[in-house]
């Protein structure tokens, strides 16, 4: 009892603690209000503690170096809580634009325009010739047409609401024929049907599964069509007793029966990606030139860009767009904004392009150097996981990922690390590991697969920075 009262007695109170050199720091960098209310909170722990009688805690009050170390205590906290909880990784999942890990990298002259455009007022929509208000799509409106061939051009928030708004704008309460074997889910639940109905559009599924034909979609047509879809089907392929109606097909009908045909192409590409190497993915030109009226596409797949849906093609439909209130609801971000117009600016020269883009510099890294660097660093993980597990370079296959091109695979190579044989629990120590890895001050992210934790070096740039950090992994 006795202890308890004098414990009681060395509390500091709020506004003593306060004045202590050591939250000085802090109260400059976060404010005197967010430290008061944390300084507050760690005293009252301290005091319901001391009520329960909690010996543990009376004994570090009567500590001469207790008020420093609550401070530091106080101090950690704070930090911890303030750090954002987006970090930058490393990630050598194998797959190159992967969603859950942010999609493309941006080039540097995007990240200079975006760090402009969020520090400095600029001319988003406003005519400097005329001191009257001005349109934001009129930044990027005339190098979309240049380089795809369309009439006009618009951009908003991502590709699924270019879908959403082009269907709405379009074909509102209006039925949009759409072949049964492109009703898509493409991830995180934007699933085609579903999409139809928010947009208020009335899905008429045409063919089969497996086998669509032109007389499909003309015998679907009736008073109520509004609109003709064909959507990439970007994360799976039905191969075998297979029939699909062309793009080409598509436009002719559309033309004669004057219903509006869009293609929505997923990743879509500006330039032919066989000139490095790459598999071929149709272009937005193509299929413009294939006669489809309208095209959407996302900014951060293969494009390379910030998150963003671009819509090109016929005028007067992107004019009926960009007359949608939707628009205003999805419209793109001014600083997004200015990073795509960087990234569109850099497929005027297509030949350095692979140099300056970074998904395009990941996706044609010479095997060579791959397998080089992972033959550099295989020495480390070695010596750090003696007598745990094997560790090699093994062949591997990198995705593009975010439904690009799903079945064209990069050769690639990976350090793979195998429990070694007699080790029981493998699965729990793989598990162990993979997390140890992402708890690295710049978490680490490969794939368990195969009874291995395997790391896709294939993204992997910053040796030294990698190389580094891994003194800090933890011994499982
Ligand atoms: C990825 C994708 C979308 C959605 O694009 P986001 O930019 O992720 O919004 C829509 N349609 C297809 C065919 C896609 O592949």
């Amino acid at each position: 009892m006795n202890s308890q009262v004098s414990a009681f007695k060395l509390l500091p109170s709020v506004d003593k603690l306060l004045q202590k050199e050591a939250l000085a720091d802090v109260i400059e960098v976060l404010g005197h209000d967010v430290v008061k209310v944390k300084v507050r909170a760690a005293i009252d722990q301290l005091r319901n503690a001391i009520a329960a009688n909690d010996l543990n805690v009376i004994k570090q009050l009567e500590s001469p170096s207790f008020i420093e170390s609550l401070c530091v205590k106080i101090v950690d906290d704070l930090n911890q809580e303030s750090a954002s909880t987006l970090v930058s990784v490393f990630n050598l999942t194998g797959t190159v634009i992967h969603t859950n890990l942010g999609r493309a990298r941006m080039p540097e002259e995007a990240v200079a325009a975006m760090s402009i455009a969020a520090s400095q007022a600029t001319n988003l929509e406003f005519d400097l010739e005329t001191g009257k208000r001005g349109d934001r799509d009129s930044h990027l409106e005339k190098c979309l047409c240049e380089m795809t061939g369309a009439e006009a051009a618009t951009v908003v928030n991502n590709n699924a609401a270019a879908v959403v708004i082009v269907l709405n704008s379009l074909a509102l309460q209006k039925e949009v024929l759409i072949s049964r074997g492109e009703l898509v889910e493409i991830g995180g639940a934007f699933r085609i049907p579903d999409v139809m109905k928010s947009a208020s559009c009335i899905l008429k599924e045409v063919g089969t599964t497996n086998r669509t034909h032109l007389r499909d979609f003309s015998d679907a047509i009736t008073e109520s069509t509004g609109l003709m879809m064909k959507v990439h089907t970007s994360n799976y392929e039905i191969r075998g007793f297979t029939k699909s109606v062309s793009e080409t097909e598509l436009c002719e009908l559309s033309r004669q029966t004057k219903i509006p045909f869009v293609s929505d192409l997923g990743s879509g590409t500006l330039v032919d990606l066989r000139q490095y190497g790459l598999p071929y993915e149709p272009t937005v030109k193509d299929t413009l030139d294939a006669g489809a009226d309208l095209v959407m596409f996302s900014g951060d797949k293969l494009l390379g860009g910030p998150q963003a849906g671009i819509i090109v093609g016929k005028r007067e439909l992107v004019e009926k767009i960009k007359r949608n209130p939707l628009k205003r609801a999805l419209r793109i971000d001014k600083v997004t904004l200015a990073g795509l117009v960087e990234v569109i600016n850099l497929y005027k020269d297509p030949r350095r392009l692979s140099k300056r883009l970074p998904i395009l510099k990941d996706l044609t890294r010479p095997l060579s150097d791959i397998n080089a660097l992972a033959e550099r660093i295989l020495p480390l993980f070695n010596s750090m996981l003696e007598g745990q597990a094997a560790v090699s370079v093994e062949a591997c296959k990198s995705q593009i990922g975010s439904g690009a091109l799903p079945l064209d695979l990069l050769a690639s190579r990976a350090i793979a690390i195998r429990p070694v044989a007699d080790r029981v629990g493998k699965d729990a120590f793989l598990t162990a590991l993979s997390l140890q890895f992402r708890r690295l001050p710049k978490p680490v992210v490969g794939r368990l697969h195969d009874g291995a934790l395997i790391f896709d070096v294939r993204c992997l740039y910053d040796e030294e920075g990698f190389v580094k950090q891994l003194k800090n992994l933890k011994a499982v």
